[in-house]
């Protein structure tokens, strides 16, 4: 028996299976392209000839494909073996995606976990690399020794098994959200010809005030309190005609200060010109509701 099962050996897959032989666990891998796993064989993985010997091999399987289609694709031809044990599903999927994983893992006599990895194939098996996990604490419990060599930062989410991918396009919005205005703001720079790489330093040192300012509009937002702004939600919306007016003079993309001043445009027209930058969410919410 080996310790864990690593079923998908693409970037990632290989990446977390080579984080589990440096920790010293025996690892049985398996992958659709069977030549993906000789380097990996080579430091000491076992190769199963086929899902079925893959499954039965150890009792936590860890599951990291393409998607949760081609995952089930692939776990259907073994689903009998997987009574009694835990299965770990870290392709990327949404949190409907997790529960339909879990109610079919159940239904197979096995344990199930959802996971969200933080990080790049390089950045597997740190001491602080970030994974969400969600579904029943017992199966997270037997699977945490095998979880805690793909990355030391993990962070149980509760019994919930959506909860993991929600964290994680949750967290993933917030990131490209970030990501585009930076595009944004290089090509401000370009236009005028400014550093760029000296933006991104300078956008990396300041990067704890944008973390205070998140976490500023998450508690106002929990609190639904959005009075006595310091800085107005109309003095906010000032930007967005600016990005857009600065665009326009400039000749570049305005896709960005389309989008903010879109929001902006709407916040104000729901008369939320003197409430705090974190009465946006209003905005949102309305959308949903409408949709
Ligand atoms: P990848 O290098 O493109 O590898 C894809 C894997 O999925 C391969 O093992 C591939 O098998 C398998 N696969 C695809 N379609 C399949 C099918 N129909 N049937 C069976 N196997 C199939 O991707 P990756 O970077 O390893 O990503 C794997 C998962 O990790 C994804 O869900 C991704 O979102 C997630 N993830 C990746 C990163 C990252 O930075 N790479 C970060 C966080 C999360 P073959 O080798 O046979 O093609």
């Amino acid at each position: 028996m080996s310790d864990v099962t690593v079923i998908g050996l693409g970037a990632m897959g290989a990446a977390l299976t080579q984080s589990l032989l440096m920790a010293g666990h025996r690892v049985t891998v398996w992958n659709r392209s069977a030549e993906r796993a000789k380097p990996l064989v080579e430091r000491g993985a076992v190769q199963a000839s086929d899902v079925q010997q893959a499954v039965a091999a150890s009792p936590v399987i860890v599951v990291c494909v393409l998607d949760y289609e081609a995952s089930h694709s692939i776990l259907e031809e073994a689903g009998g073996l997987l009574a009694g044990k835990v299965l770990v599903q870290l392709s990327t999927g949404s949190p409907l995606d997790a529960r339909d994983g879990e109610r079919w893992a159940k239904a197979h006599g096995a344990d199930y976990l959802d996971g969200a990895l933080l990080a790049t194939p390089s950045q597997i098996g740190r001491p602080d690399t970030p994974i969400f996990l969600s579904g029943a604490e017992s199966a997270y419990r037997k699977a945490e020794p095998v979880l805690k060599a793909m990355g030391g930062g993990l962070m149980y989410r509760g019994a919930e098994p959506g909860a993991a991918a929600a964290w994680d396009i949750a967290a993933l919005s917030c990131m490209f959200g970030a990501m585009f205005g930076f595009f944004h703001g290089v090509r401000v720079c370009e236009a005028e010809g400014l550093s760029v790489e000296t933006f991104g330093d300078m956008m990396g040192r300041i990067s704890p005030v944008i973390g205070e300012m998140i976490r500023s509009q998450g508690k106002a937002i929990a609190a639904e309190d959005y009075g006595n702004p310091e800085s107005s939600m109309e003095i906010c919306a000032g930007s967005g005609t600016l990005f857009l007016r600065q665009a326009h003079e400039a000749g570049i993309g305005s896709e960005f200060p389309t989008f903010a001043d879109g929001l902006f445009r709407r916040a104000m027209a729901a008369g939320l010109g003197e409430e705090k930058l974190a009465a946006m969410i209003k905005v949102l919410r309305s959308r949903g509701a409408t949709e």
